[in-house]
């Protein structure tokens, strides 16, 4: 059996876990068995009906009140029975932040092995897994199998692998065991940060300033044009440790790593920190007004000049695309 995790947040699955089933699904036609996706949460059972189009044969919800906010001690023991009890050969999970931490919270349990942060993923002779990681922020690629692992735990990173629904199996829906053991981290409050746009890993677009944007007064002419194209806003760790943008919007080696259709760096160097976050994006737009500035050498396309007057130009180019459209 492949389990796979489905991450949900507020009761919404996440983009990564249709990518996370289209992977499992994958190692399950190559390596065998059956593909049993697990919704771990509180008044979970109805996103059954959102994973059944792909291809899985079983669909595991796991769904209690001390469940409604994650927990490595609920999720983790949550899989972790799942694991001993329908012992899978293979435990596919979002490489997030829920992701990473869950599936090192469960591979120590299980005492087994862990591939994290995984881009893509072939097979060898024997059908085994061969999954793809950068390492050393990004310098070197590894190619890792682990075939004596049982199970082998994987992290995908989000949209390495694209969700295509396979076939629907008419998977049955079962209920897992609860069990709550008594939780150590109990949860008190969560208390959200105001985000205007789009969450940065499930955006489409997302358009980045760095230390070029001189100070916090002036990320709204992103956030303008970020609410024309519908995508979110992200910062450079320069921007974040100036305090200009929270943490949570930074992106490279100790931010977010994102792969969007569309990148657009305003005010960014381009120090390898920061490509490793974002170099996978499939078009990368640099805007610099240093024509000698090292994110050119990853963009593939370019504006020498000063962000100020360009990103209000492109806010009016796509205003005036949208109205005519
Ligand atoms: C262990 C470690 C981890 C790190 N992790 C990260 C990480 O996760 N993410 C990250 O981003 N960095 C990270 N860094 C920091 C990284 O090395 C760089 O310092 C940082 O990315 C620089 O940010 P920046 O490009 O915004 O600033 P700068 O390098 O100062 O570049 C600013 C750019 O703005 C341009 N500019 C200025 N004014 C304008 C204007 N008006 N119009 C157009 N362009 C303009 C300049 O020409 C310049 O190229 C890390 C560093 C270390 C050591």
């Amino acid at each position: 059996m492949v389990l796979v995790f489905c991450e949900q947040r507020e009761g919404k699955l996440k983009k990564v876990a249709f990518e996370a089933l289209c992977v499992g699904y994958a190692i399950a036609e190559k390596r065998g068995g059956e593909l049993a996706a697990v919704i771990v949460g509180a008044g979970i059972k109805d996103l059954a009906a959102e994973v059944v189009k792909f291809g899985v044969n079983k669909i595991i919800t796991v769904d209690d009140p001390s469940l409604q906010f994650y927990t490595p001690d609920g999720y983790a023991g949550a899989l972790e029975r799942l694991c001993r009890e329908h012992k899978p050969h293979t435990v596919v999970l979002p490489s997030t932040v829920m992701g990473k931490d869950l599936g090192a919270t469960l591979a120590a349990r299980l005492e087994t092995a862990i591939i994290p942060d995984c881009t893509a993923l072939e097979f060898d002779e024997s059908g085994n897994p061969i999954m793809t990681r950068p390492v050393y922020a990004g310098k070197a690629i590894t190619r890792a199998k682990a075939p004596s692992a049982n199970p082998l735990i994987i992290t995908m990173r989000p949209r390495a692998y694209s969700a295509q629904p396979e076939n629907d199996k008419g998977a049955e829906v079962v209920a897992g065991d609860v069990a709550p053991a008594e939780l150590r981290t109990k949860v008190a409050e969560i208390v959200k940060a105001v985000i205007k746009t789009v969450e940065l890993t499930e955006a489409d677009i997302i358009i980045s300033g760095g230390r070029g944007m001189k100070g916090p007064e002036n990320y709204p002419i992103l956030e303008e044009l970020a609410s024309v194209v519908n995508a979110a806003v992200g910062a450079s760790r320069a921007a974040v440790d100036a305090g200009w943008r929270d943490h949570q919007f930074q992106v490279g080696q100790t931010g977010k790593v994102v792969a969007p259709a569309l990148y657009i760096a305003c005010g960014i160097s381009g120090a390898i920190q920061h490509l490793v976050g974002m170099i996978n994006s499939k078009t990368i737009v640099a805007i610099n007004k240093d024509p000698e500035a090292n994110i050119f050498k990853v963009a593939d396309y370019g504006i020498v000049g000063d962000l100020f007057q360009i990103v209000p130009m492109l806010t009016a180019e796509f205003k005036k695309q949208k109205a005519q459209a």
